[in-house]
């Protein structure tokens, strides 16, 4: 059997870094990944047979918890039928009319493959639809890897991006305005410059990409009325949150109608699909309707979609949020008394099944305060609790989260472990 050393340094010869998505090398924590062999329910296990309490849920779609029955008994019928068309199917009106009926702000959805092409065509949607060609976004939201999205606020108030990868030309961000999450002044200063120039506004309405920060009363509101007043549209990534902070996503909790919607994880079931959709007067851009191009070999996907039907069809379950909401507060919960109780500087945050933790005595509104967290606490607190069985996201600015089979027992052992930890960490 290879350990995962063995493993991680056979990788590294034929993947760059040894993984294909650069969060799973550890690199912000130090030491090596796990490599996974298998996953069910709450655990995954690693190629050395040790078994984890699983916090990363495969970065958000494992909500039903890993390998559920009835989503592999799904994936596994569909793929009996042909693994992809390139032409349309029944399965994917049915997924596609689910998302509509269950977000009252999308009339039409098209379906993709992952969440950058949901981001990146839901820009480009809004560009040709207004015919304007600047966008906000906030710092720390990641919205995916398209070129225009990779950016960080520059040097002055109101001044337009600078690229955060090599190999994107700051021409290709010289439209991406980067203003600070929760700043409503900020955007409206933006607006007073820019206004008849702005095609949209991109915001993770409940961010997971900076650790977990909300937004705070009235900033959500608040780019709705300046996108309202501007004729600029306003797109919610929920990528992440959709189907997962609650039944309708942020909109449905906050009843604020964006103008599109971008959607993965959970809709997906674990497999590769993303969408993105609006009312259908903004839709008809879309080509073939429309002058704006999007298109992909594996779009809608039959076996995918398998998979994101049964998961969509599994969490209507009565009372599935309730539950999912209820187990991922008692973590929160008791993750931040154990932490207090140790005498560490530690809060905790959650909303449905997904959960912030943080090294700093409140908790954070922005990337600045997420950033003043204690990182080395967090990073010595990430390898104890692996060695103790539990793996959470291995970076301090990622959000955590919780499935429907998180049950009582899980948590516990999971606070069980913490409480030893933050001990130690005291000492
Ligand atoms: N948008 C948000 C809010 C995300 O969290 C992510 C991924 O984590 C993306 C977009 C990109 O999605 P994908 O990794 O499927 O391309």
């Amino acid at each position: 059997m290879a350990t995962n050393a063995e493993l991680f340094e056979r990788a590294s010869r034929s993947i760059p870094g040894g993984v294909n998505s650069p969060v799973r090398a550890f690199r912000s924590v130090g030491g090596t990944p796990r490599f996974i062999a298998r996953a069910v329910g709450p655990y995954v296990w690693d190629a050395e047979g040790k078994r984890y309490i699983d916090y990363v849920g495969s970065w958000g779609p494992a909500i039903l918890g890993h390998a559920h029955p009835d989503v592999v008994r799904a994936v596994q019928e569909a793929a009996v039928h042909g693994l992809s068309f390139g032409a349309p199917t029944e399965a994917e009106i049915e997924l596609a009319e689910l998302l509509i009926q269950r977000l009252p702000s999308m009339e039409q959805v098209r379906l993709v493959s992952s969440g950058t092409e949901a981001t990146m065509t839901a820009i480009r949607l809004a560009r040709g639809a207004t015919g304007r060609k600047k966008i906000i976004k906030f710092e720390g939201c990641y919205h995916g890897h398209a070129d225009s999205l990779l950016v960080k606020a520059g040097s002055g108030l109101l001044t337009f991006g600078n690229p955060t990868s090599a190999g994107v030309p700051a021409e290709f961000v010289e439209h991406t305005l980067v203003l600070d999450y929760n700043d409503l002044d900020g955007v409206g200063a933006a607006f007073e410059e820019y206004g008849e120039d702005i095609a949209c506004i991109i915001v993770e309405p409940v961010a997971g990409n900076m650790n977990l920060v909300k937004p705070r009363a009235g900033f959500l509101e608040g780019l709705r009325e300046l996108c309202t007043r501007h004729g600029a549209l306003l797109i919610f990534d929920e990528v992440m949150t959709g189907f997962r902070v609650g039944p309708q996503g942020v909109q449905g909790l906050t009843g604020i109608k964006p103008d599109l919607t971008t959607l993965a994880k959970v809709i997906g079931g674990g497999m590769p699909v993303g969408a993105f959709g609006g009312s259908a007067d903004v839709m008809r851009h879309i080509a073939p309707l429309g002058g704006v191009y999007q298109a992909g070999t594996l779009s809608g996907n039959p076996v995918a979609v398998a998979a994101g039907l049964a998961t969509m069809r599994l969490i209507a379950a009565p009372g599935f949020y309730e539950h999912l909401t209820a187990q991922t507060r008692k973590l929160a919960e008791g993750l931040q008394s154990r932490a207090r109780a140790a005498g560490l500087a530690f809060s905790a945050d959650a909303i449905g099944g997904m959960f912030g933790m943080y090294f700093s005595a409140h908790v954070p509104a922005s990337l600045a305060e997420v950033s003043a967290a204690d990182v080395n606490a967090f990073k010595h607190f990430f390898h104890a609790m692996l060695d103790r069985g539990v793996h959470f996201a291995p970076s301090a600015f990622e959000a955590g989260f919780v499935s429907a089979t998180h049950d009582d027992a899980v948590i516990e052992e999971t606070l069980d472990a913490a409480e030893a930890v933050f001990k130690d960490m005291k000492q």
